[in-house]
């Protein structure tokens, strides 16, 4: 059991203002593994005035010793590397084979960008008469989900901490203790008192206590659009900025001359990434009718490789859904497709024989899916496939764009000029040509209702500073 009972304010910690606490459970076993404090907006109120009072002198601070600090926050990310992904890939279900790499490796990966970026990016330039000074944002309220618990952290923390801000971060209440460690690195790290704080506890109380404070400059949020608008309102009623990364439904695009196996492969294999739980993930697979057929047999194929698992066996692919929520929206949004004509080509509603506890599901590939059904609209955040069809280039961008969302998406030709072009006119905040791989320092965000901002390399420290022209 992970018991945590306090929170870390003004470079210490210290105790919530409440009793009450949160479980944590594994969802694949359905037991509770821990307890964090359920903060109150008197613990806000604390800490914000401590992230206020901070950044003071923390705005001040060399870029040298910005870079030293986030070098020894690597260093400790590096140290604890295992204790993190085990904890989160049981907290979350993220398989090892994943929780390793990419739930604590990635983050590790994220600190270092910001270390190299320090050393050439440029926070002074002329223009005209004026000197244009590059300063932090101020106070930076920072809340997180639950899917990617640390990279989602350390997108916001990193990039804050190299522009000179202070923050209070509220990691999701589902998967909490990736923070607490994190926090821990940081002040061993030496990380000044009041320059990072660390409230947990519920959205309506805590998160809505940060979003809505008259003193924090800046509230970046990952998570849900609807959550997302309602912190866009508390901000609003300050001015306060915000950044906000949510959901998608992004398209993986084959057009006819591309390697068709290769496609399907590594799109299916995207698609069912951390079980589907992943903002980014390509859950509508656009095919040429003439080649559909054969895309359903190798797609159904792939995702029998799927089968769920226990997360912490090194060889599962798919874990269980996070959380009871989220498996009975995985299960309900299966139904409803099915209602609307499509077809169970792999997987399909109902728990996976064998797993009679955990939230599980099966990896499901749904063909005949019409591009405006709610399973083709809908982020249904699980391990969920909607194969579509379309008969020329023109139905297939047209079918691309038809979402509310415009996070990501791939497209895929033996031509590549014919892809890049084709990837222009696709509104999504990043596009994948022929499975072109996660670049760290290439800016991440969202068109459309995916968000506003943009996160990793020079775009997502901007987010964290702002701008200052000195008539000389
Ligand atoms: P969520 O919106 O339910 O919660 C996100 C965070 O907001 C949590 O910390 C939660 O406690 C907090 N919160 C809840 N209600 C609040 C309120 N009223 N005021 C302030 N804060 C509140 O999202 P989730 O279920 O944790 O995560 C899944 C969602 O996140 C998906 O939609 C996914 O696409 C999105 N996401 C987006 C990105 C991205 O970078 N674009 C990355 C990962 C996840």
């Amino acid at each position: 059991m992970n018991i945590f009972d306090q929170m870390y304010i003004g470079g210490e910690w210290v105790d919530c203002s409440s009793s009450k606490v949160i479980e944590v459970e594994n969802p694949a076993t359905e037991e509770v593994v821990g307890t964090v404090p359920a903060g109150t907006r008197a613990d806000v109120l604390k800490a914000v005035a401590s992230a206020r009072s901070a950044f003071e002198s923390w705005q001040r601070s060399t870029v040298g010793e910005r870079k030293e600090l986030l070098q020894r926050v690597s260093d400790g990310i590096a140290r604890r590397t295992g204790e993190l992904a085990v904890a989160i890939s049981v907290e979350v279900g993220s398989p090892m084979r994943i929780a390793g790499p990419i739930q604590a490796g990635l983050p590790k990966t994220v600190v270092d960008s910001y270390v190299d970026l320090l050393e050439s990016f440029e926070f002074e330039h002329k223009v005209g008469n004026s000197l244009v000074v590059r300063e932090a944002a101020g106070v930076v309220g920072a809340i997180t989900p639950w899917n990617y618990p640390l990279h989602q952290i350390v997108c916001k923390v990193a990039p804050a901490l190299a522009a000179g801000c202070t923050i209070v971060l509220k990691p999701s209440e589902l998967a909490p203790t990736a923070a607490y460690l994190f926090a821990d690195i940081l002040h061993e790290a030496g990380v000044p008192a009041g320059v990072f704080n660390l409230v947990s506890g519920h959205g309506a109380a805590v998160g809505e206590a940060i979003a809505g404070h008259p003193e924090v400059d800046l509230v970046s949020f990952t998570g849900s659009v609807n959550v997302g608008k309602r912190v866009g309102e508390l901000a609003a009623a300050n001015i306060t900025r915000t950044a906000l990364e949510l959901g998608g439904k992004s398209a993986s695009v084959i057009l006819p001359d591309a390697d068709l196996a290769k496609a399907v492969k590594v799109g299916v294999h995207n698609a069912f990434l951390n079980g589907g739980q992943t903002c980014m993930a390509w859950t509508r697979m656009l095919v040429h009718a003439d080649q559909y057929d054969e895309a359903l047999a190798i797609a159904a194929s792939v995702a029998a490789s799927y089968f769920p698992g226990d997360p912490l066996d090194p060889a599962t692919r798919l874990g269980p859904m996070a959380s009871a929520a989220q498996r009975e929206r995985v299960e309900r949004l299966i139904g409803v497709a099915i209602g609307e004509g499509a077809s169970v080509v792999a997987g399909g509603p109902g728990r996976p024989v064998g797993q009679d506890r955990g939230h599980y599901v099966s990896a499901t590939v749904l063909a005949d899916v019409h591009p405006d059904s709610t399973i083709a609209q809908e982020e249904v955040f699980g391990p969920v496939l909607s194969m579509i069809r379309f008969n020329d280039e023109e139905e297939a961008l047209r079918i691309a764009n038809n979402s509310a969302y415009g996070l990501s998406g791939a497209v895929w030709s033996t031509d590549e000029r014919r892809a890049i072009d084709f990837a222009r006119r696709v509104r999504t905040g990043q596009m994948d040509v022929n499975g072109g791989r996660f670049n760290p320092i290439a800016p991440f965000g969202g068109y459309k209702k995916s968000g506003i901002g943009r996160e990793l390399g020079v775009a997502g420290l901007e987010e964290f500073l702002q701008m200052k022209a000195i008539q000389l």
